[in-house]
């Protein structure tokens, strides 16, 4: 099964994405986390996006595409796997069509004030990537539940920026929404819950 998670940033789905990767045993992609990663291993395409990623703007479609194949291309990918965070735009979509079949889409849905509080509170551990915020504190301040990694916080998490990034992704996305509506595999659920209550949504949809 591969499946899409849409919404607009900070509606927990990196989180949901942890959580469905767990209970249908799907891999992970996230394409923030890859450009982060590429980044940090200072890959020169990775530089790159970083000029982009680092405003709160969209990475161009071809830089991002041709990463993401690259990317999906690994052997990990071959039993199925939830992305997150691709495609962010229509033409990705469309790329996205050609290389593989989506059997679901995942729509996350919540209001700009909702998000923009959960923004200022998001922290992500530095070495496993695990995301702590509003509803998931970490017991020791900073410091990583699981692996003992320091939180970070982004330097795209803050307010300026992401209201910015919420109005790029209303945008863009509005018609990747449209695209999967009328390919029938589009389910919407409300992001303004508890995680556990926004996967319990999700699972009952899925399964
Ligand atoms: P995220 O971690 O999903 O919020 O992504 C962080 C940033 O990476 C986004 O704000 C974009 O600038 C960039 N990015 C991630 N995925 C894509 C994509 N599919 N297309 C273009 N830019 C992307």
């Amino acid at each position: 099964m591969n499946i899409v998670l849409l919404g607009p940033p900070m509606t927990g789905k990196g989180t949901q994405a942890e959580f469905i990767s767990k209970h249908f045993k799907l891999v992970h992609l996230s394409t923030g986390d890859m450009f982060r990663d590429l980044a940090n291993e200072q890959d020169s395409l990775g530089l790159k996006a970083k000029e982009y990623w680092s405003k709160g703007n969209l990475v161009p479609d071809e830089l991002t595409i041709e990463l993401f194949k690259k990317e999906l291309k690994k052997d990990k990918y071959k039993n199925g796997f939830v992305l997150d965070g691709f495609p962010r735009t229509l033409n990705q979509a469309k790329e996205l069509k050609k290389i593989a079949k989506i059997n679901h889409v995942i729509n996350i849905v919540s209001t700009d004030e909702s998000i923009i509080k959960r923004t200022i509170l998001r922290k992500t551990c530095s070495n496993c990537k695990k995301i702590y915020g509003l509803n998931i504190q970490p017991k020791k301040k900073d410091i990583c539940d699981i692996c003992g990694g320091k939180l970070m916080q982004r330097v795209d998490d803050n307010e300026e920026t992401i209201r910015h990034r919420l109005k790029v992704y209303r945008e863009n996305t509005n018609p990747i929404e449209e695209f999967y509506a009328q390919e029938k595999i589009l389910i919407n659920i409300d992001g303004d819950q508890l995680p556990e209550e926004v996967f319990d949504d999700v699972r009952n949809s899925l399964e």
